[in-house]
């Protein structure tokens, strides 16, 4: 599942929604992970189908600012995106999987 979350496609990209629904589904696995090692329910945001940008973007955050307090991670701020801007967009995908891949490997989650 992480794997599938190294590299974001470009939106016109088909292989986009697919990367947008592994992503989700990381989020899932991540917020029932946190239930089982700890009892407390994460909320799990609407990230998938991704419509709107904005909402996307907070939506995301809170889960990210909710997992990393959760494991006592500091996280970093991935409220900006350009998603036409190819550097931008890398940039953010690499921060963001890199988060999922510090709590996903401490949660065990492959
Ligand atoms: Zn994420």
């Amino acid at each position: 599942m992480l794997a599938q979350i190294r590299n974001m496609p470009e939106r016109k990209d088909p292989a986009r929604n697919q990367y947008d629904y592994a992503h989700y589904q990381a989020h899932a696995a991540i917020c029932a992970a946190i239930k089982k090692a700890t009892g407390r329910t994460l909320i799990l945001r609407p990230i998938w189908p991704v419509t709107d940008m904005r909402i996307f973007l907070q939506s995301h955050q809170a889960m990210h600012d909710d997992m990393n307090r959760s494991q006592g991670f500091p996280g970093t701020d991935l409220t900006k995106l350009d998603d036409e801007d190819e550097i931008a967009r890398k940039d953010w995908g690499w921060r963001n999987y890199q988060q999922h891949q510090q709590i996903q490997n401490k949660l065990r989650i492959p």
